[in-house]
């Protein structure tokens, strides 16, 4: 793979921390121009990624280029990476001994040894492009924390960088705060820099960027378009990540398996999402109904059942996937009466397919709020 338009490109990275591997194989390409969001569950490494591609940490293994550089190989200077490469913390960092026009200044004077005329009205210019020229005096402790947030994109731009790197800016925010720091790398991002954005704010992150990598199982998992990512995610992490579903897997491989403790699964499983009582009353019905009186009797030995659930907070609705071993059989068509019209009676979207597979057949449905529509 060569360079073409790519600012950088990370190959077969790889970070080890003693007891942790979060960045086992790691590809990506930024083109020049891109806004890239980054996303994932929390630990899964994205932290890990910036401090490397920005070598404030040494990767275990693989390569980074800037420009077909290799920043990575022995000898590089990363004090050349510091002038291409910004960085943005969730904690501003700003120097609190220092007024905010003197944060600025600080690394392009020492750095690049730039004149300090030329270094003040830049960063002038720059404080009235955010709106904040009447704080240039001022220290990071009188300003709240979304005016250091911008000082501090400020104190990067100031660099002239190539690239910003920007690890979840808004999360240390006041929740009132995150509009105007949204706003100010939205300015950025239109100013034509190139950024990758770690944000656990999928709404932003669908807004500002136009191309975002999901992040999971140690590298990058799903790379697509906001619209492919958020709109029509292709793999399975991806899609419950994105639609923030709470899954719960449950299997049994015997007849006499803990009953007790899946209805206590079920029932902490409700608790700790705060499902609704009936929708959590619902699904331990329906594991009862459908598992020790449907299927086990009817299951060849030993039996194989996995219970997934699906939880949805936003639609307060539950999607449940049962897979079974045996012949093909729909169990909604087999003879138990009582059970069948219990399971109907809190369910809908009630399907059944035959797949390839030793738990082939799966029955899917769908448990939602029961609504009461009198008093
Ligand atoms: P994310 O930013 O996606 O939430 P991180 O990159 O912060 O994830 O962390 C990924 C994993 O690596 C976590 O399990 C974390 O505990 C571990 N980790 C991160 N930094 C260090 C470190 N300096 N030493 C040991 N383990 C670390
Ligand atoms: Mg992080």
């Amino acid at each position: 793979m060569s360079g073409g338009g790519a600012l950088l490109r990370v190959e077969h990275l790889k970070k080890e921390y003693p007891g942790a591997t979060p960045l086992a194989d790691v590809n990506l390409t930024v083109n020049e121009g891109e806004v890239v969001a980054v996303i994932g569950p929390s630990g899964t490494g994205k932290s890990t990624l910036l401090r490397q591609i920005n070598q404030m940490e040494r990767a275990t293994a693989g390569k980074i280029f800037f420009r077909d550089e290799e920043i990575t190989a022995p000898g590089y200077r990363v004090d050349l990476l510091r002038q291409n490469i910004g960085m943005i913390f969730q904690s501003f960092n700003l120097f609190s001994h220092l007024t905010v026009v003197d944060n600025i200044m600080a690394a392009p004077t020492a750095l690049l040894g730039l004149p300090r005329q030329e270094v003040y009205d830049r960063a002038k210019e720059l404080l009235a492009k955010v709106g904040l020229s009447q704080k240039a005096l001022s220290y990071p402790d009188e300003l709240s924390g979304g005016q250091q947030q911008r000082i501090a994109i400020v104190r990067a731009l100031a660099m002239e960088p190539k690239i910003l790197l920007f690890d979840e800016p808004t999360s240390a925010l006041d929740p009132t705060m995150v509009g105007e720091v949204e706003a100010v790398i939205r300015q950025v991002a239109e100013s034509g820099v190139t950024m990758m954005i770690v944000t656990h704010d999928m709404e932003f992150a669908r807004r500002i960027s136009n191309r975002v990598l999901y992040m999971d199982e140690g590298g990058v998992y799903e790379d697509g378009t906001p619209e492919q990512i958020f709109g029509n995610p292709q793999r399975e992490k991806t899609r419950q990540f994105i639609r923030r579903l709470k899954v719960l897997t449950l299997s049994v491989a015997s007849r006499d398996f803990d009953f007790i403790g899946c209805h206590t699964t079920i029932e902490a499983f409700g608790q700790k999402n705060d499902m609704p009582k009936d929708v959590v009353r619902s699904l331990m019905m329906l594991f009862e109904e459908i598992v020790t009186q449907l299927l086990l009797p009817r299951l060849p030995e030993p039996p194989r059942i996995v219970w997934t659930v699906e939880y949805n907070p936003k639609e307060e609705s539950a999607e449940v996937a049962v897979q079974y071993n045996g012949d093909a059989f729909d169990v909604m068509e087999s003879g138990n009466d009582l059970s069948l019209r219990i399971v109907r009676g809190c369910t809908e979207n009630v399907r059944y397919q035959a797949e390839a597979g030793e738990t082939g057949n799966r029955l899917s449905l769908t448990v939602r709020r029961i609504k009461k529509d009198f008093p």
